[in-house]
């Protein structure tokens, strides 16, 4: 019996399963713009179908790549063998929310933006906001642990996360968490799952915590023309107490592709942005906003505030607006999204610096200040065999900096199959060797997403 005919003889049907050409393409690749080549892409509609899949696979020794959105920027989702890409996007019901435990109960394909939407028709806030939310799904971002521009204030997808349902690679199926506000009842399986990139089992269906949606919402465009005084106001912003929702920054690379396209002009000596949002109750709000206009009002070039929406959301065209806009620098990106501890982003920065100089690449910079998390594009001509080496090499170069900070290789994409080489530069053989076990116990047979976080056996 074939692959296909198995499956749907475990309850799939002919529609479920697919195996064109131009869809195994389709369904073969995601946001690294890597091309793997599945046999078939398989979309469950129920836990149960999932479950049929995984045994059928286990029985059979098959790979399986779960996939979302494909929005993913490490090769989470990219079938690096032959097996089956199984897409949890037919699974895309909000089961319940719950407004007196303030909780949601999802499936994993829902899209981020809709579960945002739903739950604010509540006054409810789903915080997690990774910029992919109008077509990333629920299930790719727990995989991942996404963050997002309000991490800095509300946290990362994993903070939200109270528990899953899961199918294991044999297809069994547990269930781990609840809706108790305390609940400390054995291993924490949930946070387990949360970040695993799909290595450990299938998230069929995620429980998550809701808050009370901010009333007030004020934006602050800053403009400095030193990026360490754009450093220092955040640690001043911290050490006052004030906690903005978002604190998201901008090199000069960035400032220089996107200046003409802005609906408000910039002065000429900014060489770094901040885009700083603030909410809460009114008074907060506006308490403050007011402190912040105070603490940069000698160290700013120009200083914009919006509070109604469409006025933030022209500040917000300067952030918006930059990954198209870098595309004029350099026709190819390596795009690593590093994170290091606050106060370390002036020192992470004057070394990626160094390293744009020495390699001769413009490496443009810009993201998460607020918590240390930045994305790094190294600009390149891949076509060019000397830029491409150079590129390689500022890459090696940028995470050895990042992890001598007390950094990490990634934010919040995950390390996929694009940073798995280099998982040796942060853990001790000891710590992967644990990290290994743990994939073994669950995924004894390495069906699961192989060639996934785990540096190539010959590296
Ligand atoms: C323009 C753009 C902006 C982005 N901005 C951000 C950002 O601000 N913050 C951020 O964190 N990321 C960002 N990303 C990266 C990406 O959107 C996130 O990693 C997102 O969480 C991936 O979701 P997805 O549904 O596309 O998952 P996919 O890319 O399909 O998969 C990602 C990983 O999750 C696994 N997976 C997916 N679904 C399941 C499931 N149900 N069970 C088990 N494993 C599963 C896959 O195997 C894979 O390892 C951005 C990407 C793009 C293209």
């Amino acid at each position: 019996m074939t692959l296909k005919q198995q499956l749907i003889t475990s309850g799939l049907t002919d529609g479920q399963i697919l195996d064109s050409p131009e869809a195994l393409l389709c369904y073969g690749y995601d946001a690294t713009r890597q091309c793997g080549q599945p046999q078939l892409a398989v979309f469950p509609e129920t836990t149960a179908q999932v479950a049929a899949v995984m045994k059928i696979a286990d029985r059979e020794s098959i790979p399986v790549f779960p996939r979302g959105a494909g929005s993913g920027m490490s090769g989470g989702s990219v079938p690096v063998s032959k097996g089956m890409v199984l897409s949890l996007t037919s699974m895309k019901n909000i089961i319940e929310i719950d407004l007196d435990n303030l909780m949601a109960v999802v499936e994993p394909g829902v899209i981020t933006l809709e579960l945002q939407e739903a739950v604010m028709r509540h006054g409810l806030m789903y915080p997690p906001d990774p910029a992919s939310l109008a077509f990333s799904t629920i299930g790719g971002n727990v995989a991942e642990n996404a963050g997002g521009p309000r991490a800095v204030k509300y946290g990362v997808t994993g903070n939200y996360v109270r528990g899953l349902e899961v199918v294991l690679p044999n297809g069994d199926i547990i269930n781990t968490g609840n809706k108790c506000v305390k609940s400390v009842s054995g291993y924490d399986l949930t946070h387990l799952f949360v970040g695993s990139e799909g290595t450990l089992g299938v998230i069929t269906r995620i429980l998550l915590q809701l808050v009370p949606a901010p009333a007030a919402t004020e934006t602050l465009l800053l403009a400095f023309a030193e990026m360490e005084t754009a450093a220092q106001t955040i640690t001043e912003m911290v050490r006052n107490r004030i906690i903005p929702s978002t604190t998201e920054f901008l090199d000069h690379h960035s400032i220089a592709a996107i200046r003409d396209a802005l609906p408000f002009s910039l002065p000429t000596e900014a060489r770094t942005l901040l885009l700083v949002e603030v909410d809460g109750d009114p008074d907060t709000v506006s308490r403050e906003a007011a402190a912040i206009r105070q603490l940069v009002a000698s160290r700013c070039v120009l200083v914009l505030t919006a509070t109604d929406k469409a006025d933030r959301e022209l500040l917000w065209q300067a952030r918006r607006s930059l990954s198209p806009a870098i595309a004029k620098i350099a026709p190819h990106k390596i795009n690593e999204d590093i994170a290091v501890p606050r106060s370390a982003i002036p020192a992470v920065l004057n070394r990626i610096e160094a390293i744009s100089r020495a390699t001769a690449l413009p490496i443009v910079c810009f993201g998460h200040a607020g918590d240390g998390n930045i994305h790094v594009n190294v600009m390149l001509d891949k076509n060019n065999p000397h830029q491409t080496a150079h590129g390689e090499q500022a890459v090696r170069e940028i995470f050895a900096a990042t992890i001598e900070l007390g950094g990490t290789l990634s934010g919040e994409h995950g390390i996929g199959n694009t940073k798995s080489a280099f998982f040796p530069l942060e853990w001790s053989p000891e710590t992967i060797a644990v990290m290994q076990r743990v994939k073994k116990a669950f995924d004894p047979h390495n069906i699961l997403n192989p060639g996934k976080i785990f540096p190539p056996a010959n590296s």
